[in-house]
């Protein structure tokens, strides 16, 4: 089948006039199959059946619909990697519900947002996020008006009055009792704020459609086959661990590994080791972070497949992947908005040698360019422009605004419905690899020339006493902006004046000499959303109000 066609056939699946998700997600699948196997904290492990997960959503589903949830009303959860997450997560799209995620590690302000932005009718959290959902200094009573579902094992321990335990809600439900609900490839069944590296989070209305792909982006980009044991190690919270941990695999009937303790480069390894993963797609910072820890690599890697999202992977590291993991790491492209959508694909039909810097090319299913800054028109190659999807080849395209903030969907598409503009600078070579340079809000800009901060921080980031690094303009009189960074040294590493005039040095000799930041700042740790992506504006501001100050 070429991929025209495999596209073609997952929109007949997914983008039916009408589908149920249920259906499509868990009950299609053989009972006895495993969905996902969660690995506890302790590092035993749970198979979880679509069988039981059937069971399980029904009851759930049954549950909310005697809560008085109807088809289109949104659901919250606040939940970590878990049996019950999934259960949630199923049973409120059986119900014909729309899931809110909602990152764990979000402060109480961040979910407030969300759940008042959603206009959220219940959340369902674990026993240990109760406490932010509590009125208090960061939420007035007053806006409390959804019922909280409490999971885990001390959730009666924490639950307030009014609450409703979950357990006891799947122990009381009849299966039998669950509704099915038929919808469209145009229905909502996710609304996803978008991550905030730029600014206020956005709701994204998801279609089941997305499904369709979710599914390709397994198939083409990740290459996650039957035999594979895949791990999505993102937090299914934000949109690469949702679309590609939860949601894709149910509908291609894959397992997925949960892990439910927080990260660490030790855990990591001993996963990928344990489980003998195959098939690993992971943010950057997680192949960096391994990378740059002094945990010994284990032995008898099985390691077939390697894929990073989320954020530009720094060229070095694809061959550290091939030297280290057995497996060269491709760099893929998406946003909240498109899902992954610029590719390395791994799949047979679509691979190409990586160049390493470059995040791909147009999966199938999906069509892209470079404009130019100063016009709608498709930039040279190698010129610098805007990365746009092209709207008129790309039927797997699912995103057509956002909730109630007409002017920002504006800002996304072109008068003529052309373009989908991402917000990313960038260029396309000619051989059609397209390179990432930064979010067009992030470009610096000295005496008139436009940098991107990424390949400076990658020259930093591949000293090896360098663990992150990211770089922002400041005001400057003259120039306008001025390079600086911002650096987090690797564990044991001393800061000195003597570091700092090297890493410049290094910038000079390996990128070029006008790029060298002029200050390199060393510091703990940098501003990141949840998900994990480096806040460059925060640094910037903060910079400018410095200077403003006159520090
Ligand atoms: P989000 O909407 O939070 O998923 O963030 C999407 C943004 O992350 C994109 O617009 C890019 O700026 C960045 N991004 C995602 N994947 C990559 C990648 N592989 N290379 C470079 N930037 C990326």
């Amino acid at each position: 089948m070429t991929p025209d066609q495999r596209v073609a056939e997952l929109l007949a699946t997914f983008d039916a006039p009408e589908m149920v998700v249920a259906d499509l997600l868990c009950d299609r699948h053989p009972a006895e199959a495993v969905g996902f196997t969660v690995v506890e904290p302790d590092l035993s492990l749970v198979d979880v059946t679509y069988g039981e997960l059937a069971d399980r959503s029904r009851r759930f589903a049954a549950a909310l619909v005697a809560q008085g949830v109807r088809p289109g009303d949104r659901v919250a959860t606040l939940m970590g990697k878990s049996l019950d997450l999934v259960t949630a997560v199923l049973g409120i799209w059986r119900a014909g519900a729309v899931h809110v995620p909602l990152f764990t590690a979000f402060a109480t302000p961040a979910i407030a947002l969300r759940l008042a932005g959603a206009d959220a009718r219940l959340v369902v959290c674990d026993a240990s996020q109760r406490g932010k959902l509590l009125p208090g200094e960061d939420l007035a009573a007053d806006d409390v008006d959804w019922r909280v579902v409490v999971a885990g094992a001390t959730a009666r321990d924490v639950a307030q009055p009014d609450d409703l335990l979950l357990d006891e809600l799947l122990d009381a439900a009849d299966p039998a009792q669950a509704p099915v609900v038929t919808v469209d490839g145009g229905t909502e069944f996710v609304r996803l704020f978008t991550s905030g590296t730029t600014g206020t989070p956005k709701g994204v209305p998801i279609p089941v459609r997305a499904l369709a792909a979710f599914v390709a982006y397994l198939e083409y980009g990740l290459d996650v086959r039957e035999d594979d044991v895949y791990w999505n190690a993102a937090d299914p919270g934000w949109a690469y661990g949702l679309y590609y941990g939860i949601a894709g695999p149910l509908a291609a009937g894959r397992r997925n590994i949960l892990l439910q303790a927080g990260f660490s480069p030790a855990t990591t390894w001993e996963v990928v080791q344990r489980l003998g993963v195959t098939n690993l797609a992971a943010a950057p910072t997680v192949y960096r972070s391994l990378r740059s820890s002094d945990v010994p690599v284990p032995e008898g890697l099985r390691l077939r497949r390697a894929t990073s999202a989320g954020e530009p992977l720094n060229p070095d590291m694809v061959a550290w992947g091939e030297r280290v993991l057995g497996a060269e790491i491709h760099d893929t492209y998406g946003q909240t908005e498109l899902g992954m959508s610029i590719v390395n694909g791994w799949h047979d039909d679509v691979r190409q040698p990586v160049k390493a810097g470059s995040m791909g090319r147009p999966m199938p299913g999906w069509a892209a360019a470079v404009l130019r800054n100063d016009a709608d028109e498709p930039a040279a190659p190698g010129e610098a422009g805007r990365v746009v999807i092209d709207l008129a080849g790309s039927p797997l395209m699912w995103f057509t605004g956002y909730v109630d903030a007409p002017d920002k969907t504006a800002e996304r598409f072109s008068e003529d419905g052309r373009w989908y503009y991402t917000g990313d600078a960038g260029h396309v070579d000619e051989d059609g690899d397209y390179f990432f340079s930064s979010r067009d809000d992030d470009v610096i800009i000295m005496a008139g020339y436009r940098i991107g901060p990424f390949e400076i921080e990658s020259v930093l980031v591949a000293d090896d006493r360098v663990a992150e690094a990211a770089v922002v303009g400041v005001p400057d009189d003259l120039r306008g902006e001025v390079v600086e960074a911002f650096v987090v040294l690797a564990p044991g590493v001393e800061s000195t004046p003597e570091l700092a005039a090297e890493l410049q040095h290094r910038v000079k000799t390996k990128l070029a000499a006008h790029l060298f930041p002029r200050t390199v700042h060393v510091v703990d740790e940098l501003p990141k959303t949840p998900s994990g992506k480096i806040q460059r504006f925060h640094l910037r501001r903060a910079r400018a109000a410095e200077i403003a100050a006159g520090a």
